[in-house]
């Protein structure tokens, strides 16, 4: 098999979607700053990601929705009816220099992931994984959705057995409405109970496709460990799947502002290491994750996962150069912990595996 491809674009190191929002970070750029500093990325493993043309995002979104995000970039604003059609110009989802060429970067680069693995392979768009989009209109933080496209590319290549992971803290409303009833595509989340977008409840299984699994705040590192052997590695096992699909938000841990789930980073390069057993191709992309520090450092190890990179215990001092030049605009970010600037992986979280936690799991593999 040939070795990982990491896809990225500079057009992530400078666009923000305004200083109030939570999206105000840099995220792309410092893991592939990162990666660079420990040399896991050159020339031979990187591609710029394209821009995805309208004629591409119709696969999935429609053209009115398209050519109404194209105008409120060039006009830099919206009218009051595009406003509520469209849910442009929100505070969610708001005017910025980039709003069309940003996220349509993120989506070509899911879909070009999605072509590099047609022979086997994998890939790494960590700019991907706006599983909130929808066909007719923004929607948390998503303007387009590009995992979605990503699998619709995969099934136009001819491939019928594709399973879709979603770690991320809230629920894959998008991609659950695309694949509602598919006998291709079965989808697996794992997400924050009682949290936006209030979809994803356990009994909702989309017409036979998805397993959802909401939990409890404070979910632990081994509450992770046995979701990930009672749920997603046998329900992904159990589809053959030809490609598996991983949205790997970066918002389910511990120092996230978003959400109150408290894994460890280990949680997520363990769901990685294991879902890349499972299928010829691996699309693995980003989604959210809201500390400029969690989301790099995280995202930075799940492309060592992919490579088997040794994760160093301790970042040499030009490493940490990076991590030590981030900001961040809330309290936590005025003094951030030693472990923020000088190592890559977290403090293990253990704790028991709850009761209600064992039930939902033991309700979910009676499907399997
Ligand atoms: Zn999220």
């Amino acid at each position: 098999m040939n070795s990982p491809i990491f896809i990225g674009s500079e057009i992530y190191r400078h666009s923000t979607y305004g200083s109030k929002h939570p999206l105000a970070i840099p995220r792309v750029s410092t893991v592939i700053d990162l990666c660079r500093a420990l040399g896991w990325l050159d020339a031979g493993n990187y591609r710029v990601s394209p821009c995805a043309k309208p004629s591409a995002l119709h696969r999935f979104h429609r053209p009115e929705y398209i050519d109404a995000l194209q105008a409120a970039e060039t006009a830099q604003a919206v009218s009051d009816d595009v406003r509520s059609t469209y849910a442009l110009g929100t505070l969610s989802n708001p005017v910025f220099p980039e709003m069309y060429r940003r996220p349509a970067t993120a989506a070509g680069g899911s879909m070009l992931g999605a072509e590099l693995i047609r022979d086997g392979g994998i890939v790494y768009n960590p700019a991907g994984g706006t599983h909130h989009g929808l066909p007719d209109r923004a929607n948390g933080f998503c303007y387009l959705n590009d995992p979605v496209l990503a699998i619709m590319t995969l099934l136009q290549m001819g491939l019928d057995r594709i399973v879709y992971v979603d770690i991320d803290a809230h629920h894959c409303d998008g991609v659950e409405v695309a694949f509602h009833g598919s006998d291709k595509v079965r989808m697996i989340s794992v997400h924050e109970t009682r949290r936006w977008p209030f979809t994803g409840r356990l009994e909702d299984e989309a017409g036979g496709a998805a397993f959802n699994l909401p939990v409890a705040r404070n979910l632990n590192d081994d509450e992770f460990a046995a979701i990930l052997e009672q749920l997603v590695l046998p329900a992904t096992q159990a589809f053959s799947p030809q490609a598996i699909v991983l949205q790997c938000g970066a918002d389910a841990v511990a120092e996230d502002p978003l959400s109150r789930l408290t894994l460890s980073n280990s949680s997520h390069w363990n769901a990685v290491a294991a879902l890349k057993e499972l299928a010829p191709r691996f699309l693995v992309l980003g989604g959210g994750g809201y500390n400029p520090w969690s989301v790099g450092r995280l995202w930075t190890g799940v492309w060592a996962t992919l490579n088997g990179f040794d994760i160093p215990d301790r970042l040499d001092m030009g490493t940490q150069t990076i991590l030590r030049a981030l900001t961040w605009n809330r309290s936590a970010g005025r003094k951030p912990p030693a472990h923020w600037l000088d190592t890559l992986r977290d403090a293990p979280n253990f704790g028991p595996v709850r009761e209600e936690l064992s039930q939902d799991l033991h309700r979910l593999a009676a499907r399997i």
